[in-house]
Parts: structure tokens; C-alpha cells; sequence
């Protein structure tokens, strides 16, 4: 069997001009210009990355991005007060703080000062608990994004057995919290995992989330399985590359992410989705 690559670039482009830009163009019509505060605090060169795609992404599609970059030496409460200036002002309608921030700079202090209707990544305290009791207002992008993609591509959670790589607060926790909301039976590993192997060979569905270059390997995988790849490494030749071996596992997988191309731009779109629904909200 060889796997079905799940184009996320593709995916990403049909949710962009169904969900995105037409409400984005609503929202303008009506006196709303959808906008999204970024924050990039130092210069790690991933970071920067990240934040030119996400403001390219928001131009592309009819919302407007302001970005504030600070130097890694800024002092915790200076950050703390923009924030509550982005919280003040209604003409912002989500705030991203991209991490991970500089380490004198206490990040869960940082996005709890959110106000959690602008917080459209999702990972407030209050928006964390909201997706615990069953009720997100908005769902951290990246887990959405794999989310998306299940529903987009038909692939059955109901009663599947799924294993999350990863219990950090941004993907695994959240990724399995939204795999359990839609039936799934969800084991999370991590780095103090025993056998990971045992776990993942009786999923049907596996979330490879660790910065784990080539963890997830053919043996591992059960046949006709749905792999997602979160992960985003360099490999010995510096190329990009996921948590997954994707030349040996696509030939045993039922579905497959590649790295570059499957969640990356899905978590982009679901932080475009997250910033119209606030300014609807906004809205009224
Ligand atoms: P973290 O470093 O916060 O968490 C990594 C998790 O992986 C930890 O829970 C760790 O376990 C676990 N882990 C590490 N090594 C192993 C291993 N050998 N076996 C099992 N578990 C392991 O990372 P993030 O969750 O923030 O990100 C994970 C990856 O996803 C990164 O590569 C990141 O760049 C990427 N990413 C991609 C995004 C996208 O849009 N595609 C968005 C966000 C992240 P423990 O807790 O025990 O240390």
C-alpha cells in the first residue's frame, strides 16, 4: 500500500477563499476590517519565518496585520503594557504573541494578559479550559488545522484509536483534547514514553508532534493508518523535514502529511479563520 499525501498548501486554498477572504471582504463591507496584532519579541530566524507567512497570509486574504518587533532584551512589563493597549484598542481583533519568547520573559504571564476574546491562538488559560469543558471559543491553530484536515479529507475519528507524539500546551494537549471531543480513543506520549512503538502500531490515527527527526518510522505504523506530521526539523543535509519518515512509513500509511506542505499551512489558515471569527464576534 502506498499513502495518500494530504496536500495541507491545497486544502489551505480552498478554506482560504470559502471561509477567509469572503468573510474578510463582508467584514471590510460592513465597517469591520478584520485585523490581526502580531508580536515577534528577539530574532530567532524560525520566528521570523513564521511571522512573515502569517502577515503574507493575512494580506493575501483581505485582513489586516500590524506587526511591533521588539529586541530580545525588551523588559517583561513594557511587553505586558502593549498588550493591554492591543486589548484596549477596537480596531484589534486578535493578538498573537509568537513564541517562544526570550527566557527572562515569563510566557504563560505574557498570554494570560490576552484578553481572551482577542487571543485567536488559543492558548489563554480560559480558552485552554473553555476547550476542556467542551466549549472553545478558539481552538490553538495547529490542532485545528489537523482537525481540518480529518474532516476535509473524511478520515472517520469515531471510536478510532489515535495516538498523539507531544503534551506540549500549544499542539499535543490540545490535539488530543479535540481528538477525544470527536469520539477517538487518544493515548499521549511523550519523551518519557516506555515503547512508543507499542502505542502507535494499534492506531489508526497518529499526531507526530516532537521536533523528533525520523522518530516515527514504517515498523511503527499500522498498516492503513492516517499519519500527521506537525513536526519541523532539518535533516543531516539541512533540508526541511517532519517528525515522520515519510519515504518508509508512506509506503505502509493509509494518509500522510509531507513536511513542507501539510499542517504548516493549515495552522495559517486556522489563525486566519480564528481572527475573522473575533472580529465577527467584534461585530456583533
Ligand atoms: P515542544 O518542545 O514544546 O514539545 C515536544 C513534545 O515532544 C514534548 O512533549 C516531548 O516530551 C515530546 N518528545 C520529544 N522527543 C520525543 C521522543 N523522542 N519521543 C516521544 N516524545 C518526544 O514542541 P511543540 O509541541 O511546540 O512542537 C512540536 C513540533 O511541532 C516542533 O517540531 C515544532 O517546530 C512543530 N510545530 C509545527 C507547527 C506547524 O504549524 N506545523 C506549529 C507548532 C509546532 P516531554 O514533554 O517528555 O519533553
Amino acid at each position: 500500500m502506498t499513502a495518500r499525501i494530504i496536500d495541507g498548501t491545497l486544502l489551505s486554498k480552498r478554506l482560504r477563499s470559502d471561509k477567509v477572504a469572503q468573510r474578510a471582504a463582508a467584514l471590510t463591507e460592513r465597517g469591520y476590517p478584520p485585523r490581526l496584532a502580531v508580536i515577534l519579541v528577539g530574532n530567532n530566524a524560525a520566528s521570523q519565518i513564521y511571522v512573515r507567512n502569517k502577515i503574507k497570509a493575512c494580506e493575501a486574504n483581505g485582513l489586516h496585520a500590524v506587526c511591533d518587533y521588539y529586541p530580545a532584551e525588551l523588559i517583561e512589563a513594557n511587553l505586558l503594557v502593549r498588550i493591554d493597549q492591543l486589548n484596549r484598542d477596537p480596531r484589534i481583533h486578535g493578538i498573537l504573541v509568537q513564541l517562544p519568547l526570550p527566557p527572562h520573559i515569563d510566557a504563560y504571564k505574557v498570554i494570560a494578559a490576552i484578553a481572551p476574546e482577542k487571543d485567536v491562538d488559543g492558548l489563554h488559560v480560559v480558552n485552554m479550559g473553555a476547550l476542556m469543558a467542551g466549549k472553545p471559543l478558539f481552538r490553538p491553530c495547529t490542532p485545528y488545522g489537523v482537525m481540518k484536515i480529518f474532516e476535509l479529507e473524511n478520515i472517520p475519528l469515531t471510536g478510532a484509536n489515535a495516538v498523539v507524539i507531544g503534551r506540549s500546551n500549544i499542539v499535543g494537549k490540545p490535539m488530543a483534547m479535540l481528538l477525544v471531543e470527536a469520539g477517538a480513543t487518544v493515548t499521549i506520549c511523550s519523551s518519557k514514553t516506555r515503547d512508543l512503538a507499542v502505542h502507535t502500531r494499534s492506531a489508526e490515527i497518529v499526531v507526530a508532534a516532537t521536533g523528533t527527526w525520523n522518530l516515527v518510522t514504517a515498523d511503527m505504523v499500522k498498516p492503513g493508518a492516517t499519519v500527521i506530521d506537525v513536526g519541523i526539523n532539518r535533516d543531516d543535509k539541512g533540508q526541511l523535514c517532519g517528525d515522520v519518515d515519510f519515504a518508509g512509513v508512506h509506503k505502509v500509511a493509509g494518509h500522510i502529511t509531507p513536511v513542507p506542505g501539510g499542517v504548516g499551512p493549515m495552522t495559517i489558515t486556522m489563525l486566519l479563520v480564528n481572527t475573522i471569527a473575533a472580529a465577527e464576534y467584534a461585530a456583533g
